[in-house]
C-alpha cells in the first residue's frame, strides 16, 4: 500500500492497513467491529493527535472503542492481523487533563498532542498511513455537517465514509481539492524558488496552487506559473502525489521548463520574491542561513531534493 515513485517514499503517502472499502455500508459488521475489545481508535481533536515519544521513536496512541468522544464514528480499515481501526472526531481521551498531576506524568511519559505536520514524517508507516486517513476524513465531517441540496442536517453511513441527507436522499462524499506543486528550471537547469508573502522569515519553496474547476492539472501548472512570476513554461511532466489533508488537499507534484529570455516578473500578491537557484547557490544559501526550506513531511521538499541530487541539510 506504500508505492514509491520517482520522488521514493512520501511521508503521507504511506501506510499497512488495509482500507476495507467493501465494509463500509457494512452497518452489521462494523458494529461488531466496533464492540470487539481488539479493534482500535485514533481520536483526531482540530487536526491534533496524542502520541508517544521516546527519543527518536514516536507513535500514536490508540484507545479502545469504548472511549470514543461522542461524534462520527469512520472505518480506517483492517491490518493483516484482523484488527480493525477506527477513527473519531472530538476532544483527546485522556489529554491535558484538568488535573495538572495527570499531565506532569503524560509527559513525563513523552505523551503529547501533535499535528500531523509535526509528527507524519516520524511515524512509521502504518501510523502515518493511520493518522493521514483519520485528519482528513474528521475535517471532512467537521465541516461538513449538512447537506448542501436543502441544509438539512445529514446521517453518516454506518463507515462514517459517506452521508445521506433525510429529506431529499442526495448522498454527500468526503471532498479532496486538487492542488498543483511544480519545481521549474530554466536551461541551465537553476530551479525557481519563492517566497510567500504570507511566509514567516526566510522561508522558500516551489510554486503551487489549486487547479481551478473544469482546468487540467498541467493547465493548472502553466497558468499557476505565468501568473506568480510571469514566466512561461513548457514541458510539464508529472512526478507524483501526497495528500494533504490540512484541511483537505492533494498535492500532485510536477516539474516544468522554462525556456530561455524570460524575466521573473513576482505578482506581490501572493509572492514577495522569486529567485533562480544552482545547486551550489542553493546549499550555499541554505547553509548561510539565508533561506529555510520547507519540512521534509512536505513533497515540495522531496520535489526539490529529487532536482538537486540527494538530502540537503535542515539548518533553522
Ligand atoms: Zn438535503
Amino acid at each position: 500500500m506504500t508505492s514509491a515513485g520517482p520522488l521514493g517514499e512520501l511521508a503521507l503517502a504511506r501506510g499497512t492497513v488495509d482500507r476495507v472499502t467493501t465494509r463500509r455500508m457494512d452497518k452489521d459488521w462494523t458494529d461488531a467491529a466496533w464492540k470487539d475489545p481488539r479493534s482500535r481508535l485514533l481520536v483526531v481533536d482540530e487536526g491534533h493527535a496524542m502520541v508517544r515519544e521516546d527519543g527518536a521513536e514516536v507513535e500514536l496512541i490508540l484507545v479502545s472503542p469504548e472511549e470514543a468522544p461522542p461524534g462520527t464514528r469512520f472505518l480506517l480499515g483492517q491490518d493483516a492481523d484482523g484488527v480493525v481501526y477506527f477513527g473519531a472526531s472530538g476532544l483527546l481521551p485522556g489529554a491535558l487533563d484538568d488535573a495538572q498531576t495527570k499531565y506532569d506524568r503524560h509527559a513525563k511519559q513523552g505523551i503529547r498532542k501533535a499535528s500531523l505536520r509535526e509528527v507524519g514524517a516520524l511515524l512509521p508507516d502504518r501510523d502515518a498511513g493511520l493518522l493521514t486517513h483519520a485528519v482528513a476524513l474528521a475535517n471532512w465531517h467537521d465541516r461538513h455537517t449538512h447537506c448542501p441540496v436543502c441544509g438539512s442536517a445529514t446521517v453518516p453511513d454506518p463507515g462514517g465514509h459517506s452521508t445521506r441527507c433525510p429529506v431529499d436522499g442526495s448522498e454527500h462524499f468526503p471532498r479532496t481539492d486538487p492542488a498543483v506543486i511544480m519545481l521549474v528550471t530554466d536551461p541551465e537547469d537553476r530551479c525557481l524558488l519563492a517566497r510567500n508573502a504570507a511566509w514567516p522569515g526566510r522561508r522558500v519553496s516551489i510554486l503551487a496552487g489549486f487547479v481551478d474547476p473544469g482546468e487540467s492539472a498541467e493547465q493548472a501548472v502553466i497558468r499557476e506559473v505565468a501568473e506568480e512570476t510571469g514566466i512561461t513554461v513548457t514541458n510539464v511532466r508529472y512526478l507524483a502525489s501526497q495528500p494533504w489533508p490540512m484541511p483537505q488537499s492533494l498535492m500532485l507534484g510536477f516539474r516544468a521548463d522554462a525556456p530561455a529570455g524570460q524575466d521573473i516578473s513576482v505578482d506581490h500578491e501572493e509572492l514577495a520574491e522569486a529567485h533562480w537557484y544552482s545547486r551550489e547557490g542553493l546549499l550555499a544559501s541554505v547553509e548561510a542561513r539565508e533561506i529555510v526550506l520547507p519540512p521534509p513531511v512536505s513533497i515540495a521538499r522531496r520535489i526539490i531534493e529529487a532536482w538537486y541530487g540527494g538530502p540537503l541539510p535542515s539548518v533553522r
